[in-house]
């Protein structure tokens, strides 16, 4: 009954006025406006007003200017089909459904606004649908754990293959980051699934990770600015709403994080947000659609929060990611469905090339994002076994630091 209520509630906060909503939205959409459907942006507009009330008077705030390297910031969203991210909502499915409001949703852009403004600006898409050759979980079983381990160190895990596999067994590119800079802070991981509180590093008591309800390493790091361990204590749900057990609801898990981007400018940072996956295994649709409206959301504070952080936010690459696709039904994923091996990379700012939704020359893999990640970081390369990935060129700017970004796109 408690879902039941849930799903009802949700509903109609984020839907209930929708034919409204969808008129306001076409109506800007076509006069190329931003735009948003209002009360669906006022939870995480308030939720981060907040926040930067608090952080504005952060003494941390002025590291920005002094940390003139670059930065990364990972946003892996969990099971994201590159049919709905750059095609927008699937026409057979809303069909099926009678989902006649979400039928404008026709494109990605629509879908998505926020995400492909920031990719028409200053981004590279590689693995979009248009895409013959694509980007891959390599598998065989395209679940979660097994994906986000390939995405953190650069390779096919082949000793772990389902959701069980227990706590990493080796560095992971966060560890790696957090060996290089010199503050605990410099790293962090936010992640609406508990598992991953064990799987993002080896050491994650060297870093701040915040992963679930409960699971927290770096408390005395939040506790430095009381207003993020506030947000960390407030964000913690006696529900798992759309998950189960110690699952945080995206907004929270999205809310704790931009918060200690702005404060701490950090160097490396994980989002892993997982609403997407949630709704689609309950075979609701409608609520995965919510889910990646909600994740766009995300995406635009994230790029206001590199807007207002000067040469830090400038010097900051996002790279966006799904740790593994859907099958056709859209509800499963897993080695019996082939097809949801199909990922996808979105680099954005920083050091990200400036060419769109390409077309690539060779299929890439998740493993090959790690390998970008050291990269702009300036982390050793690493010869890893089975088949380690190699860094993103199409996407990425390979030349040194900033200057070369900008020749490189004056050069077009
Ligand atoms: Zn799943």
């Amino acid at each position: 009954m408690k879902r039941d209520h849930h799903t009802t509630h949700l509903a109609t906060t984020l839907w209930g006025r929708k034919t409204a909503a969808v008129a306001v939205v076409t109506a800007l959409a076509a006069a190329g406006a931003a735009w948003s459907i209002p009360m669906h942006h006022e939870s995480i507009t308030l939720l981060s007003g907040e926040v930067r009330t608090f952080v504005s008077r952060a003494p941390t705030r002025v590291q920005w200017e002094g940390r003139e390297k670059n930065n990364v910031i990972l946003v892996v969203i969990d099971g994201a089909r590159v049919q709905e991210v750059f095609d927008g909502v699937d026409p057979v499915i809303a069909s099926q459904r009678a989902f006649a409001d979400l039928e404008s949703f026709t494109s990605g852009a629509l879908l998505m606004p926020e995400l492909h403004a920031w990719l028409r600006d200053e981004g590279t898409a590689l693995g979009a649908p248009t895409d013959p050759h694509g980007v891959f979980a390599s598998g065989p079983n395209f679940v979660s754990l097994p994906g986000y381990l390939e995405i953190l160190t650069g390779h096919a895990q082949s000793d772990c293959q389902d959701n069980e596999c227990g706590a990493v067994r080796e560095k992971t590119i966060l560890d790696e980051a957090r060996e290089r800079a010199g503050a605990r802070d410099a790293v962090a991981a936010f992640a609406s699934w508990p598992i991953l509180g064990r799987a993002v590093a080896k050491s994650p008591d060297a870093m701040v990770v915040s992963a679930g309800i409960d699971s927290l390493y770096g408390w005395a790091e939040l506790k430095k600015t009381p207003a993020l361990l506030r947000l960390w204590e407030t964000g913690r749900p006696k529900d798992s709403y759309p998950g189960l057990d110690g699952y945080r609801t995206d907004v929270l898990t999205a809310r704790l994080a931009l918060a200690y981007i702005e404060a701490r400018a950090p160097r490396l940072t994980f989002i892993a947000l997982g609403d997407t996956d949630e709704y689609a295994h309950k075979g609701d649709y409608r609520g995965y659609i919510k889910a990646l409206r909600q994740t766009d959301l995300i995406l635009g504070e994230l790029r206001n929060t590199l807007k207002r952080s000067g040469e830090w936010g400038r010097r900051t690459t996002v790279l966006v990611t799904a740790d593994h696709g859907r099958a056709n039904d859209f509800r499963n994923h897993g080695g019996a469905y082939p097809e949801s091996a199909r990922s996808f990379v979105i680099a954005l700012g920083g050091q990200a090339r400036q060419e769109g939704i390409i077309t690539t020359s060779a299929p890439h893999r998740l493993a090959d994002i790690a390998p970008t990640v050291r990269h702009i970081l300036r982390l050793p390369a690493r010869d890893l076994n089975p088949k380690p990935g190699s860094m993103l060129a199409e996407a990425i700017v390979t030349g040194d630091g900033k200057s070369m970004a900008l020749h490189d796109r004056l050069d077009r």
